[in-house]
């Protein structure tokens, strides 16, 4: 029932109502009731009591709806709640906070939904027991069982690593590994590893990724770049392949001295196929293409540098003695070269002795 009194027209030229619930004259929400009696009879949230949330001990990652992330615990009870409670449309501003005490991977917690209706804040709470079930996640499964999509396959032209360069290879490809991880890409991972004397193999598990990586890796230290794909049986009757990239780093490293086209350089930087290097005698760079210097022959690197004595010079020479034997030489300056050090290093290709530059 509804108390209207039709002829009497309040101060604003409404007619006067009365709320069916409290019998005050306030102005009627919905349903001839006033919004405080409306508020005491409506509910404007409603879940379950009991929920379950897949957790992976492997990874320590949460599953949502088809996925898994590594997010915080808070987070992933909150994006189930919202996916479990229904709130009603009215509310305005929803707010959802919970508090858990967890006891045997179960936890009792008290889910605070809030909000407002029409300028008035609405607070609801609700118990909630959260079970947490243990279950391998999808990469964890992949990892265990050894699944793999690509291996990067480094190796040398013409000769083994060293162990230190082997050292380098292999933290350069695991840092990388562990930045694009970190980056949230969960599916990566290095399935298994083999190292010899004649390079590395990373098994990896997403093809993609595998394909940056190696490439990243021929950009840092140059070489030939190669891919292969082999069948791997069927997936969702789908044929499979495994590719394999290779890095055929070259025989020549930074650092190393070598001749060609009747000249001596030394090796400064390595990009792909392009090696920038020096001319000894006359210290200008130069970029030249990594299938030239093949043929060519590769001295050495830091090895075959030894600090000489600088006894005297003049503009076009500079005479040097060796500090162990105390030999003499005098050997041609290469062009603006002012030599303000007591010590210089240099290095013997082929009979002919050269400064080391920088
Ligand atoms: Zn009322
Ligand atoms: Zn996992």
């Amino acid at each position: 029932m509804v108390y209207i009194s039709p002829k009497e027209p309040n101060r604003n030229g409404f007619k006067i109502m009365f709320c069916v619930e409290c019998g005050k004259d306030e102005p009627i929400f919905r349903n001839g009731v006033c919004l405080n009696c409306y508020l005491k009879h409506t509910q404007f949230s409603k879940g379950p009591t009991i929920m379950d949330i897949t957790f992976c001990p492997r990874c320590s990652s949460y599953k949502h709806k088809n996925t898994w992330a590594q997010e915080p615990f808070d987070d992933i009870l909150k994006q189930h709640i919202k996916d479990a409670f229904t709130i009603s449309y009215e509310l305005k501003n929803v707010a959802i906070q919970t508090q858990c005490n967890e006891q045997d991977r179960i936890l009792q917690c008290m889910v605070t939904i809030s909000g407002f209706l029409e300028g008035q804040q609405i607070t609801e709470q609700h118990p909630l027991t959260v079970r947490i079930r243990r279950s391998t996640c999808d990469v964890c499964s992949r990892e265990a069982g050894g699944y793999y999509e690509a291996i990067i396959q480094i190796r040398a032209e013409k000769r083994t690593f060293p162990k230190d360069e082997l050292k380098i290879l292999r933290s350069t490809v695991e840092s990388l590994v562990g930045q694009l991880q970190k980056s949230g890409k969960r599916g990566l991972f290095i399935t298994d590893f083999d190292e010899t004397r004649k390079g590395l193999d990373f098994f990896l598990s997403e093809k993609a990724t595998a394909f940056s990586i190696a490439k990243k890796i021929q950009e840092q230290f140059g070489g030939e770049f190669k891919q292969s794909a082999a069948t791997a049986g069927m997936k969702d009757s789908k044929q499979m392949y495994r590719m394999t990239y290779l890095v055929r780093i070259p025989a020549y490293r930074k650092g190393d001295f070598f001749s060609f086209d009747n000249s001596f350089f030394m090796i400064v930087s390595l990009h792909e196929n392009k090696v920038r290097a020096i001319e000894l005698s006359s210290l200008v760079e130069t970029v030249i293409d990594g299938k030239d210097i093949q043929p060519s022959k590769i001295f050495g690197g830091m090895e075959l540098v030894r600090e000489m004595i600088v006894v005297s010079q003049s503009k076009k020479e500079i005479q040097l003695m060796n500090p162990r034997t105390y030999s003499t030489v005098e050997i041609q300056k290469p062009k603006m070269v002012s030599i303000d050090t007591s010590m210089v290093n240099t290095v013997k290709l082929d009979g002919y002795l050269f400064l080391v530059p920088g």
